[in-house]
């Protein structure tokens, strides 16, 4: 029955690509990394509960376990190319995996990856999905080049995640714009590419923003304020919660797989981003300093305790 599965996801999802020389079905895959770059690799996981609410669809799931990595290599500037797939599932469900290979490939084909392997287990469900991509050597995006006097830019409009989870767990009608933020983020991976001559530093929300934009702080040794009033929310956002809830899910909610950076405040930035039909938004400045304040008017509101956290109570 395993051997059914892999041959469905392989049908499905493989995807082809000349630098593949060998696939799915040996014990390993041979891959051809083109010369002079670095491999950017990532992992990541998704357990039912904590990151899909119940009642997400197979090939939701399929799509945003790719989406989650393919976020983590464009944060690094990396082209993707290779992913592999490790599926715990509950039973041998073949429904379940058709949808899930066809969300998988459907992002997958977007972007030229090729699903190269995986491994196939019998447990509660969780999905592993690892993601391979090219740098030129010494061009990645990292967390710790942020200098003092930086803009610090994030992409798209934080928050329309974390609100849509909200609602499903209260059992809330969510906007289907919020939903498919949710269960469909779009990693942005052109806007990567565009800004690895240009930003200093950049992470992906995953966390949540303050949380996340702690992180190039504390990677680069520095500081930041952001302005609350630059928050770029999304009208789906502001219709669905209250304008105090919608600052808060902006700023701590996670889930956004956006693209947070410090640049020089240059309008090049936002050029080179809209040129390849991305957006950003400058919400505040690198300072000298060890943390992140956010500033509404000037007052300190730094949330106390932002971000999800795997392991709080
Ligand atoms: P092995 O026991 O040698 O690890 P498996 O039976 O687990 O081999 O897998 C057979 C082939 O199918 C391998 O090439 C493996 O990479 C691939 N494979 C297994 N599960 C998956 C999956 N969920 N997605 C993609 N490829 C998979
Ligand atoms: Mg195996």
């Amino acid at each position: 029955m395993e051997f059914d599965l892999i041959d469905l996801i392989r049908q499905r999802a493989a995807g082809e690509r000349a630098d593949v020389a060998l696939g799915i079905g040996d014990d390993a895959a041979l891959l051809a990394p083109p010369p002079d770059h670095e491999l950017a690799v990532a992992i990541d996981t998704l357990v039912d509960g904590a990151h899909c609410p119940a009642a997400t669809e197979p090939a939701d799931i399929g799509w945003k376990s790719l989406a989650v990595n393919l976020s983590d290599l464009a944060a690094m500037g990396a082209t993707p190319a290779w992913a592999l797939l490790s599926l715990t599932l509950p039973d041998a469900d073949g429904d379940f995996v058709r949808a899930f290979a066809d969300g998988f490939a459907e992002l997958a084909r977007r972007h030229d990856v090729a699903l190269v392997g995986g491994d196939t287990a019998h447990g509660p469900l969780s999905v592993s999905v690892c993601v391979h991509g090219f740098v030129p050597r010494g061009q990645a995006l990292r967390r710790d080049g942020a200098r003092v006097g930086d803009a610090v830019y994030v992409t798209g409009t934080p928050g329309d995640a974390a609100a849509a989870l909200r609602c499903l767990q209260a059992s809330d009608v969510v906007a289907s714009t919020l939903r498919g933020r949710l269960d469909r983020p779009v990693p942005r991976v052109a806007t990567g590419l565009a800004l690895r001559s240009l930003a200093h530093a950049c992470i992906d929300v995953s966390d949540g923003l303050v949380a996340d934009l702690g992180h190039i702080c504390r990677a680069s040794g520095v500081g930041m304020d952001i302005d609350v009033d630059r928050l770029p929310l999304s009208d789906a956002l502001m219709e669905q919660v209250d304008a105090a809830t919608a600052r808060k899910l902006a700023l701590g909610g996670g889930d956004d797989y956006e693209l947070c950076f410090t640049a020089p405040r240059d309008d090049r930035v936002l050029q080179a981003v809209a040129r390849v039909g991305g957006n950003a938004t400058c919400i505040g400045a690198v300072i000298a300093g060890s943390t992140v304040r956010v500033l509404d008017h000037g007052n300190d509101i730094t949330p106390s305790r932002h971000g999800w956290e795997h392991f709080s109570a």
